[in-house]
Order: C-alpha cells, then structure tokens, then sequence
C-alpha cells in the first residue's frame, strides 16, 4: 500500500465515474479517479448523446425517474464545467415516428411522459400520429467527456489514466483500498463505475446480474443539405443532428460479450433506414462507424449504492441505454447517499443487494 491514502478512490473514467467524482470532491473529500485506458473512451464516448430515454415510456419508473431528473440537472452540469472545451449540447427535440407500439395507447403515453414532466406533443403522421418531444437535448459526448476531464484536473481530484482498478481491497467486512499493477492505494471508501466491466471488480455479483450490451453507430459528414435539425427516430433507428451539420445514425443492440467489432450488414442496414428516414442524406460521406458497450443490467435499472456485505465500497454503473442522459442524477443521488445528504431520488430501487448472490 502506498502511504497516500484517498477518502474515496472512484474505478472508471467514464460518464459515471468522472460525474461521480465530481460530485463527491464537493464535500470536500480527497477523490482519486482510475480508468485503465485513456479516461472517457468506452461506452461514454460511443454513445449518440440524446438526453432522453428513446421511447421513453417503455422502461420502468425508475429508469425514467432517473432520466427526467438527469435532463433536469444537464443545463446546470454543463454550466459548471471548468473547460474551454464546448460540448455542443443543443436542445433539438425529438420526433418519433412509430411511438404506439403493440399493447400501448396515446392516453397511456401521454399519461407516463406528463408524470415524469416530460414534455410532449402529438402530430399528425402516416400510420399513426408522430410524438414531439420540444425539450430533447443532444450532446457532442466526446467533448462533454474532454471537458469533464479538465473540471476533474481543476477541481484537485488525482486521475490516473492507464492505471488498472485490478481489486477492491476489503478486510474483516471493510474497504481499505484497491489494487493496480502499480501499487496498492489506500481508501476509505471505493466507488465501481466500472461501465460494462463492473461485474468483476464487486465481490458476490450474480453470474446474470451486468453484461456488456454492443451497440453500433455511424456518422455522415456534415453538408448543408443534410438540412436535419432535430432528433428522428422510428423502427429504432435513429439520427442525431450535430452542431457542425453532421449527422449520427444509431443503433444496434447486441448481446456479443466484450466485442466491438462493427459488421458492414447492420452497418448498412443503419445506413438503409437513416436514407429512407430522411432522404436527403442519400449521398453523404460516412465518416466513422464505430461500437461500444452499453453497460446491461439484468432488469435493466442503474445500479447504485452500497455493498451489503462490504462496507466502503459503492457502486454506480448499469446505464445500459440511458447512462449519459441519467449521469447527473445519478452522481447526485450517490453523492448524497455517501455523504448523507438528502436525496431528490429514492435510492431504493437501484440497490446493489438485488443483484447478488445469495
Ligand atoms: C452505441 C451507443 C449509443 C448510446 N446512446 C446513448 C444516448 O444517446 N443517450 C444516453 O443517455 N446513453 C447512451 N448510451 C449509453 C451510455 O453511453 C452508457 O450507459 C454510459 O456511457 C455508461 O457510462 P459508464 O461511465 O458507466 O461506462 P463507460 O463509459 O464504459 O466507462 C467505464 C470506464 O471504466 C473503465 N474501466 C473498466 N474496467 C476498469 C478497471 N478495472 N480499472 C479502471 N478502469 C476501468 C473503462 O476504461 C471506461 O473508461 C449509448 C451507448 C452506446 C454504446
């Protein structure tokens, strides 16, 4: 163990980890931050950035609570960054082609977006009305990700970039640290945001609890007559206007383990739909097609909170589809459980224990 010992060592430089860390230093607690490759490259930096559940009304409350009170707290994040890095966040709005699915009704639609204060409107469309959602924002993730970085350097938490979380370090039921390849550090308490790779680094996870869950992106270069300026979407398939005119075309969703390989057939099957969707893409240069790892959880709610077994040790990861949308929330709702502050959110549903072994 080296003599530096943090107060709180948080595992993974991620949307999660890097917001968590944020969020904790402002008690005034000594943060140190991990990430074993370049902070803010995996599944933070993959994602399409939309800040807002896609059909948002099929996961469960939770899930949505959380998202409605990230998008909430989003314009205060991004006005708190300590950056000259700009992340473009851009309230586009939403236009959702196909919004009733089977089973599901306008007036039930319309009945859980105005409970999660989300607000909406619908319109006329081809085979039945499209859903507006006015408050949508995006974000250029990459950069929100750079600029983390810089407010995490600014604010004196210590990252350690290329530097492997390899252990909790826990004895007689306590946490005393973590292991890297380097050395042993020493802290009072451990946070895991590990994204998809959290499961190993938190002692008695069920063999299903977390999985990483592929999903693969294009995008096409930016031309005037793109002419997109808003958020589309239908059969799920998704395009994402950027500031500078490109467009982002998203996604699969594969159970492929830890594989980011991009095929060319659901590539062009993306491509296909994005055409059809919105015709004057035809043509556009693809610049970049890229997969990430969506960090699954097996009832697909975030997970956060304390381990049971183990105390000290924290957890905040299973974003799955949301965890750049839910981000500020669910760094102020662990902060607040840490330090014993009030919380907006009710803790309750996300607990560590539901996922254990028993
Ligand atoms: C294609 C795609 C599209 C998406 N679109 C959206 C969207 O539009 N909106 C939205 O809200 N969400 C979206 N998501 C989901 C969102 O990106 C994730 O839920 C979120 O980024 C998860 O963040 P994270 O910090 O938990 O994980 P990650 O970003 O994966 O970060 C985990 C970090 O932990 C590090 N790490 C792993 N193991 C260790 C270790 N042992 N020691 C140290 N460090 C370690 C990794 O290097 C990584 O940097 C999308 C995801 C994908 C893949």
């Amino acid at each position: 163990m080296t003599s530096t010992r943090f107060d709180i060592i948080v595992i993974g430089a991620g949307i999660s980890g890097l917001t968590s860390a944020l969020a904790l230093r402002e008690s005034g607690a000594s943060v140190a931050l991990l990430d074993r490759g370049p902070p803010g490259t995996e599944a933070s930096w993959a994602g399409g950035g939309i800040l807002c559940p896609l059909y948002a009304w099929r996961y469960p409350t939770p899930v949505l609570a959380m998202a409605a009170e990230g998008m909430r707290r989003y314009p205060a994040l991004i006005d708190s960054l300590d950056s000259r890095i700009d992340p473009e966040r851009i309230v586009s709005g939403m236009r959702i082609l196909d919004p009733v699915g089977p089973g599901e009704t306008r007036d039930g639609i319309t009945t859980t977006l105005a409970q999660a204060g989300i607000q909406h409107e619908w319109q006329p469309g081809d085979d039945q009305p499209a859903l507006w959602l006015p408050e949508v924002a995006n974000v250029r993730n990459p950069r929100l990700l750079e600029a983390l970085v810089d407010t995490v350097r600014a604010r004196g938490i210590e990252l350690f970039a290329h530097r492997a979380g390899q252990e909790v370090l826990a004895r007689s039921g306590r946490v005393e640290g973590v292991r890297t390849p380097a050395s042993d550090l020493a802290a009072e308490r451990v946070v895991v945001a590990a994204g998809a790779w959290s499961k190993t680094l938190v002692p008695g996870m069920r063999e299903d609890s977390l999985f990483p869950v592929r999903g693969q992106m294009l995008r096409l270069e930016p031309r005037a007559q793109n002419g997109l300026d808003h958020i589309l979407m239908d059969e799920g398939v998704y395009l994402i206007p950027r500031v500078d005119g490109s467009v982002v075309i998203g996604s699969t969703v594969e159970h492929a383990g830890f594989d980011k390989t991009v095929d060319d057939t659901a590539q062009a099957r993306l491509h296909a739909a994005a055409c059809r969707l919105w015709p004057s893409l035809a043509g556009a240069r693809i610049t970049h097609r890229w997969a990430g790892l969506r960090p699954g959880s097996v009832d697909e709610l975030p997970v956060l909170g304390e381990h049971p077994a183990i105390e000290g040790l924290w957890v905040n990861t299973g974003g799955f589809r949301n965890g750049l949308a839910m981000a500020p929330a669910t760094a102020d709702l662990l902060a607040g459980m840490m330090t014993g502050k009030p919380t907006t959110l009710d803790p309750a549903p996300y607990r560590v224990e539901r996922l254990l072994d028993t």
